[in-house]
């Protein structure tokens, strides 16, 4: 799911080759949306299916002159016949379910992923970091404010474990995070510097400037409504999810 930016092009590849495998062994790419960050690697997936939201898609042909994130040649990097559009609620493999999850772009979307551990959830930037998760509020919107938050509660009612896109994994206890992994954060500086760490308790989301010029399709990201069920095989727990629907 998502390939990333040109700049971790190396790094995904290694990683890749860690597990013993080559970018053309894959059939089928997931992609969260059609920001520049999470897409540009897509050409070295030239075997594989390449699964995209269809609000997304329609989207990326024409995206808003102010969105920075969706260059006009975004659309360039795909061709047609590779392309498949999915919808909230599918079911691609065996305990692997699509969740819409909108707001932060038009068409962005989340994988949920039944494991021993319960319900994961890969979210990319519909929850960018633990901040977004422990404030309920997507912290960079491209589409519609409003939805992007909807969808944060949405997906934190069903997670169990949150993949972000911009930070690490975690597990939700109340409102405190738990990160799933302890590595440490590295900075690399001019010697003799001190290094300033802000603390930020206040975050306040941005905007992308136009974002009111952001229209249809309307998408309703319900709290409770006609769902479908996620069955969690190791947890032994079933999900109901709510779908979404496009008015
Ligand atoms: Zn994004």
């Amino acid at each position: 799911m998502d390939t990333g930016h040109v700049g971790r092009r190396s790094l995904l590849i290694e990683m890749l080759a860690a597990r013993g495998i080559v970018a053309t062994d894959i059939d089928m790419v997931v992609l969260s949306h059609a920001h520049w960050d999470h897409i540009q690697n897509v050409d070295l997936f030239d075997r594989a299916d390449i699964l995209l939201h269809r609000h997304e898609l329609r989207y990326l042909r024409n995206p808003h002159p102010a969105d920075y994130a969706t260059p006009p040649w975004t659309g360039r990097l795909f061709t047609e016949e590779r392309l498949r559009v999915v919808a909230d609620g599918e079911e691609r493999a065996s305990g692997v379910n699509i969740l819409a999850a909108p707001g932060h772009s038009a068409g962005s979307l989340a994988v949920a992923v039944a494991t021993a551990d319960g319900l994961a959830v890969i979210a990319a930037d519909a929850i960018q970091n633990g901040i977004v998760a422990a404030t309920r509020r997507n912290i960079m919107v491209f589409w519609n404010a409003e939805q992007a938050d909807r969808t944060v509660a949405r997906l934190m009612s069903y997670a169990d474990v949150i993949y972000p896109g911009h930070d690490h994994p975690f597990r939700l206890n109340g409102r405190d995070i738990e990160y799933l992994d302890s590595r440490p954060i590295n900075v690399t500086r001019v010697p003799g510097q001190a290094v300033h760490v802000e603390k930020q308790d206040d975050v306040q989301p941005w905007l992308m400037p136009g974002i009111e010029q952001q229209g249809a399709p309307r998408v309703s990201v319900p709290a409770r409504g006609r769902g479908f069920i996620l069955q969690s095989r190791g947890a032994r727990r079933r999900i109901r999810l709510q779908a979404c629907t496009v008015r």
